[in-house]
């Protein structure tokens, strides 16, 4: 892609926050120097339905195929060869998403997944069968580690579409799946050092009586905000230590405390018959509050599948996500002509709508959408281009040939971590 996030916030999106566009931004040192006269708080829109590599004529579809997130990459080669040699396309698609969730260092989803603001990790999923036109979904499940399973154990088992709380665990122990404790070292220590740093109103971390305590900044006038970030980093260096996190994963685990992550994996399946499945499994918003449902249990928002039309799936802003109906209404979209990537577009386009453009607030949130129809035409959509990492988002693909392709972006640019800070080191 070749645009840095350097220059793009160069370009635009900084630009016009230095215009003075709100009192966050001002706080941003980023923003506060060298853009003085960009004023255009949309900022550059990338995609143009011309480009639009995913219409049909352009993508010569094979069957069968199956699409995810990119966290699936390591799992599509076994489930292309099961949906190959017959196998059903919703088994398909489990089998890709079970393998992070099974994984205890994808700290995004099943076990290891980063936990609630309690340290308890609750998991979101959701499926759809298109051949049999059923659905299932779970939210807010503790102690199950398979929780896609559940969501199709709820389809086949139960009269009902979707089971939360401790109901939905209950009846994941009655369909036989142990209970185990889903937070792995590596998170529960990632939570506490959010614990004791995520605010000054509370009794986490070190009291008064720790010889290192020194009393909170009160009047920060005159310092510059990039200092006082870099003492607090300092200081979560030192409580990183304390808490025994590796030198080596200290900042990785910084970075998850200052900009709490998301992650999630979706999958889309169809075989030769043109068959066509969906799932979507999360362990949602890193130390989001308990009982806090995103949008990958719920049917039409993380995962929508029509046996008629095609199937979409999301990772990303799932508060976003939900008020659009993104996987629903991508379907919608293709049923009423558009190509996947259009379709997906659209969907992008409504929750820019949704902040009329405005760039403060967008470049905060990211969302990307997997699209297939049943034709095997597919498109990897999101918002941005990645992360301001530099970590571009990926659908992963397989049909008869693995691959992961960088998906199209709306903008230009990488998505903002919230609360913006100063670089970090
Ligand atoms: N959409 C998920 C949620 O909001 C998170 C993610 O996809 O990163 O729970």
């Amino acid at each position: 892609m070749g645009f840095s996030r350097r220059d793009f916030v160069k370009a635009s999106v900084l630009g016009a926050v230095a215009a003075g566009v709100g009192s966050q931004a001002k706080e941003d040192p980023r923003t506060s120097q060298a853009h003085p006269a960009a004023s255009d708080s949309r900022a550059p829109q990338a995609y143009s339905a011309a480009s639009d590599s995913c219409a049909p004529q352009a993508n010569s579809p094979k069957l069968p195929i199956i699409v995810c997130a990119n966290n699936g990459f390591a799992y599509l080669e076994s489930a292309f060869a099961f949906l190959k040699s017959g196998g059903d396309t919703l088994d398909a698609a489990l089998q890709v998403v079970k393998g992070p969730e099974d994984d205890p260092e994808d700290d995004s989803v099943g076990l290891g997944g980063l936990p609630n603001e309690e340290g308890i990790v609750e998991l979101d999923a959701c499926c759809m069968h298109g051949p049999s036109r059923r659905a299932g979904s779970v939210g807010g499940v503790r102690n199950i580690k398979n929780v896609s399973l559940v969501a199709k154990a709820v389809m086949r088992h139960t009269g009902h579409v979707m089971l939360v709380g401790e109901g939905a665990e209950r009846f994941a122990v009655a369909m036989g799946f142990p209970r185990e404790n889903l937070l792995t070292e590596h998170s529960r220590k990632i939570w506490m050092l959010w614990k004791e740093f995520h605010s000054n109103n509370d009794w986490w971390g070190p009291g008064i009586a720790d010889p290192s305590w020194q009393p909170p900044v009160l009047k920060p006038e005159g310092r510059p905000q990039s200092e006082l970030w870099k003492q607090r980093v300092r200081k979560m260096q030192a409580r990183a230590t304390e808490i025994d996190i590796p030198a080596e994963h200290q900042m990785a685990a910084i970075r998850k405390v200052l900009f709490p992550p998301s992650g999630t994996i979706h999958c889309s399946a169809l075989n030769g018959k043109g068959e066509i499945s969906g799932c979507t499994t999360t362990s949602g918003l890193a130390f989001k509050l308990p009982g806090r449902c995103g949008d990958s249990p719920i049917i039409g928002a993380g995962c929508y599948t029509d046996q008629d039309i095609g199937s979409a799936g999301a990772t990303g802003s799932g508060e976003e996500n939900i008020k659009v109906a993104g996987a629903h209404t991508i379907v919608e979209n293709m049923r009423h002509g558009m190509s996947p990537q259009e379709a997906g577009m659209d969907a992008l386009k409504r929750i820019v709508r949704n902040y009329n453009g405005d760039m403060n607030k967008l470049r905060f949130m990211d969302m990307t959408y997997y699209v297939l129809r049943t034709d095997g035409a597919y498109a990897g959509v999101s918002l941005w281009q990645g992360y301001s990492t530099g970590n571009p988002h990926k659908i992963a693909v397989h049909d008869g040939r693995l691959r992961a392709e960088e998906t199209v972006s709306l903008y230009k640019g990488w998505s903002q971590e919230f609360p913006p800070v100063p670089e970090l080191p």
